[in-house]
């Protein structure tokens, strides 16, 4: 049932109702009444209702997507990109208002969700070069009087399935790129924060994105496995938790789409005793706890090299112990609540269990609460002495703002421990040394590598993923991997 003919979805005094998917232009209700509530994770107040939508709903998406795409695929590139252009700017000029209400939904504070939009600003921007990005390759006589040619076309029905802790920025990793080489696409959000992106359509549709073109179905594993099984879609831009990429990988194989399966993390930083240890520290502390550590960038545990250990491990704990936690909306506020209290069960849980096996609570956040938010989901920062990679807190990824600290003799040994944790995402050193920084780089086997830097966040020109337990797939988000994922090489070989 279409409930606005205008392309607006509810504004949050209509919290308790179904917030709409977006198919083919129109604002829709589900199909189903089956919903979960979006709580803010600072006050408990709820936001909204997220539809938990039916298989019906994803191929009424599929069906606009597909109807959408001909026409699209025909308007030339150079005109495709100019609503990429004018989101651009709709996108800078919301920019503020945009990260008050991500940072109400999500809970980190207000710099870091403006730097999310941002983020998500940069993948437009980079998306609008499409006319240069996509362009073919000509060999002229690779026989005599033969030319040979690639043109890189569209593919149709894309789709993405994202995980809650960037939830503007990470759907603008794909999104983007697809539409503007072309293709239509079909959106699963997170279920747990869904409401600032519908913004992001909004806008989106303002610019002057035509109908079908991008699609929005809420729901949970239900849509996401509707969008798996269609025939329609040909192709799956998956990030979140490293067991349900695994399952999508899996799944889009068995049904012959292409598929980018971005997973878990559990990141590494080394720290050897020629460093600057007072950039070291503060890096420490921005990567673990920034987000709450929720971030698949976060360094959670941090290998102290030879004497660089017991320096690092006061000035971190120091560091660690003054940081203001608080209501992201609230001015100062370095860290926020965590998502939900399931996740902060979970993360308490993980710390009970470290310590139970031998780990040493140097700094304690089980207990955190913040005064004016009792129904906050507070973990405090929280410092965990003697981490081992056989131990759940040296092996899962904890996503929460807990530090593992651990030593090791040297380099070789800081990597030795790295491989034997399964996950291959990032990893960062602090050194002066050129020659530790290379060695490290080689061997690490780790695919996104900061050198004197805490969050090795590649930017959207360039690729964006992991590697081992981390990744499943080939084409990564973002760069020059975008364009290859959202468009296939055809070749033409002629003689007149
Ligand atoms: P999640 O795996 O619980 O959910 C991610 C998405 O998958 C959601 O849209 C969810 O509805 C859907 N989903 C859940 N179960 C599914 C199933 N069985 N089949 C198909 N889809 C299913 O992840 P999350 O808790 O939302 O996000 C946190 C995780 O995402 C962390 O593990 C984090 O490291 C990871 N992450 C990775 C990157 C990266 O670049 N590698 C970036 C951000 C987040």
């Amino acid at each position: 049932m279409a409930v606005r003919e205008t392309a607006q979805s509810p504004s949050t005094d209509e919290a308790d109702l179904p917030i709409p998917n977006f198919i083919g232009g129109e604002w829709m209700r589900s199909s189903t009444s089956d919903t979960l509530p979006v709580h803010d994770p600072g006050t408990g107040q709820l936001l909204g209702q997220v539809p938990l939508s039916t298989c019906d709903d994803v191929h009424a998406a599929v069906a606009a997507a597909k109807e959408a795409f001909p026409a699209w695929r025909a308007t030339p590139a150079v005109d495709r990109v100019q609503v990429l252009f004018r989101l651009k700017a709709l996108l800078d000029e919301h920019r503020d208002d945009l990260a008050r209400e991500l940072s109400r939904e999500h809970g980190k504070n207000v710099a870091e969700t403006s730097g999310e939009i941002r983020r998500g600003i940069e993948n437009v921007e980079h998306a609008c070069g499409i006319p240069t990005l996509m362009m073919g390759e000509t060999l002229e006589d690779v026989a005599r009087g033969v030319d040979c040619e690639t043109v890189r076309q569209p593919l149709g029905v894309f789709a993405g399935i994202t995980p809650y802790n960037f939830p503007v920025m990470i759907p603008m990793w794909f999104w983007p790129y697809a539409v503007a080489t072309g293709n239509t696409f079909v959106l699963k959000p997170s279920e747990q924060d869904p409401l600032t992106h519908q913004r992001i359509v909004e806008l989106a549709v303002e610019a002057g994105l035509p109908s079908g073109v991008l699609n929005v179905v809420h729901g949970d594993a239900t849509a996401a496995d509707a969008i798996l099984e269609h025939p329609d879609v040909s192709g799956v831009s998956f990030v979140g938790s490293s067991a349900v990429a695994r399952l999508v990988y899996a799944k889009a194989g068995q049904t012959g789409k292409r598929v980018q399966a971005l997973g878990g993390a559990k990141n590494h930083m080394v720290v050897l005793p020629d460093a600057d240890l007072d950039l070291a520290t503060d890096a420490a502390i921005s990567s673990v706890f920034g987000s709450a550590g929720q971030r698949c960038l976060a360094n959670s545990v941090l290998v102290g090299v030879g004497e660089a250990y017991d320096q690092v491990k006061v000035q971190l704990l120091e560091g660690a112990d003054s940081l203001r936690v608080g209501y992201g909306l609230d001015e100062g506020t370095f860290m926020g609540p965590v998502i939900s209290r399931r996740h902060r069960d979970r993360v308490i849980d993980l710390i009970d269990q470290g310590e139970r096996e031998g780990a040493d609570v140097a700094l304690d956040g089980r207990e955190f609460q913040v005064d004016g938010y009792p129904e906050g989901h507070w973990v405090g920062p929280t410092v965990l002495e003697g981490v081992e990679p056989g131990m759940s807190v040296g092996q899962e990824e904890v996503f929460g703002p807990v530090l593992g600290l651990t030593r090791a003799e040297s380099v070789e040994d800081a990597i030795v421990l790295m491989h034997e944790v399964a996950y291959g995402n990032a990893t960062s050193i602090f050194t002066r040394s050129g020659r530790a920084a290379r060695e490290f780089r080689y061997h690490a086997g780790i695919s996104m590598i900061g050198v004197n830097i805490g969050v090795a966040a590649p930017m959207a020109c360039f690729p964006f993923g992991g590697s081992r337990a981390s990744f499943y797939g080939d084409l990564k988000a973002q760069g020059k991997d975008a364009i290859e994922f959202f468009t296939d090489k055809r070749v033409v070989i002629s003689r007149w």
